[in-house]
């Protein structure tokens, strides 16, 4: 089964290449405010109209090449985004309400729920084992024309 709602498994070499770091705070401004304008006022996952949208920062792992690549920022609502965060999540004591968002999103059980998770951290833990990753941000440069700082 493929579910809707993922949990987003960032290796901890790449924590500190977000966005939000990376970027100058105006032009993470235009690319969270196109990201906001992309999803007319719902959840770019579960479809909930929402008035307080969160960007979230989708990327992909080739852990062949130790490559991570921006994808795409999308307009979350805030419990599409914490079960995205889930670790972050679970440690701010908001496991319960992930996993119960989780489950309504994908239509699963508290049995898939945590199949995934566990999925999901051996995922983490094998792209932990890979040194070197390397960022690739193109999709902002080719969408946005940024400058880096
Ligand atoms: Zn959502």
């Amino acid at each position: 089964m493929k579910n809707k709602l993922t949990f987003e498994m960032v290796p901890e070499e790449c924590w500190y290449s977000n966005l939000r770091s990376i970027l100058k705070p105006k032009d993470w401004d235009i690319v969270r405010r196109d990201a906001y304008a992309r999803a007319k006022g719902r959840c770019r996952i579960c479809g909930r109209p929402t008035a307080r949208l969160e960007a979230h920062e989708q990327w992909s792992y080739d852990e062949e090449k130790a490559l991570q690549k921006l994808e795409d920022v999308v307009a979350l609502c805030h419990g599409c985004h914490e079960v995205k965060h889930i670790s972050r999540t679970q440690l701010i004591g908001r496991g319960q309400e992930a996993m119960e968002h989780f489950q309504k999103v994908n239509e699963c059980s508290q049995m898939d729920f945590h199949m995934a998770l566990a999925e999901a951290n051996e995922t983490y833990l094998r792209r932990n084992r890979i040194e070197g990753w390397v960022t690739d941000i193109s999709w902002l440069e080719t969408r946005f024309d940024i400058k880096l700082r």
